[in-house]
């Protein structure tokens, strides 16, 4: 099962990533993780990505695409995948969906999670992430993925491993940039959305996303199952 997922940042759609793959055993591919994971371990796509990603704009297209591209195709995608954070804009959305009809992959779900942008940004200066596993989503202040406390800090609620902020998550205009990026419907990532519900060929899934984590995947499993 391949599926698409969209949602502005912090409209949840890594925990919703997350909990769909577990349920279903497929490859969780967040392009946002990638990158993030390879400026952490200084290489040379880390380092590339890493100012543009500091001040909230789109890594380039010739970076992102191939990059993506080439991560679907290794073995753990074998039975399928869902890809988040990708695509970010028109031309991302063309290029994947020619990509999947040359390599014959079936795209069966979009899910799409809408969220005001007010709301979008407060959620995200609260969310932690988890050192030592990408999909422990942690939230300061949502009550069902709270961090637990231990030795006077803030760990994750699953594994207790360390937390940590992105710095972009810090940064009010690094965040105005990337919704200004998400909600544009004429280049940006809302054209990418419409882009893929005008093309066909699979079943479109749009969902509240100020709903709570359960609810949101209740609305999305029931399309899905
Ligand atoms: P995310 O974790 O999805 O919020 O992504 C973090 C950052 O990684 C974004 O603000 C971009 O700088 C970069 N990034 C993630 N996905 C893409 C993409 N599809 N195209 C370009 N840049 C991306």
């Amino acid at each position: 099962m391949n599926i698409l997922i969209f949602g502005p940042n912090g409209s949840g759609k890594g925990t919703q990533g997350a909990i769909i793959q577990g349920k279903y055993t497929i490859s969780h591919i967040e392009s946002g993780a990638i990158f993030r994971k390879n400026i952490g371990e200084g290489t040379e796509l880390g380092m590339q990505a890493k100012a543009f990603i500091e001040k909230g704009d789109l890594v380039p297209d010739d970076i992102t695409i191939p990059m993506i591209l080439s991560r679907l195709k290794e073995s753990d995608c074998a039975d399928g995948w869902i890809l988040d954070g990708f695509p970010r804009n028109k031309v991302q959305a063309e290029t994947l969906a020619k990509a999947l009809e040359d390599e014959n992959m079936d795209l069966d779900y979009v899910v799409e999670i809408t969220l005001d942008r007010k709301i979008a940004k407060q959620r995200i200066t609260g969310r932690r992430l988890c050192v030592a596993n990408n999909n422990h989503p942690n939230h300061v202040a949502i009550d069902a993925i709270k961090p637990v406390e231990k030795d006077g800090h803030l760990v994750c609620r699953i594994c207790g491993d360390e937390l940590k902020t992105r710095p972009d998550d810090q940064d009010d205009a690094a965040i105005d940039k990337r919704h200004d990026i998400y909600y544009d419907d004429n280049t940006g990532t809302m054209a990418a959305v419409n882009f893929f519900k005008n093309h066909g060929g699979f079943k479109v899934i749009s969902v509240d996303g100020s709903l709570n984590i359960k609810d949101v995947n209740d609305a999305i499993m029931q399309d899905i199952a």
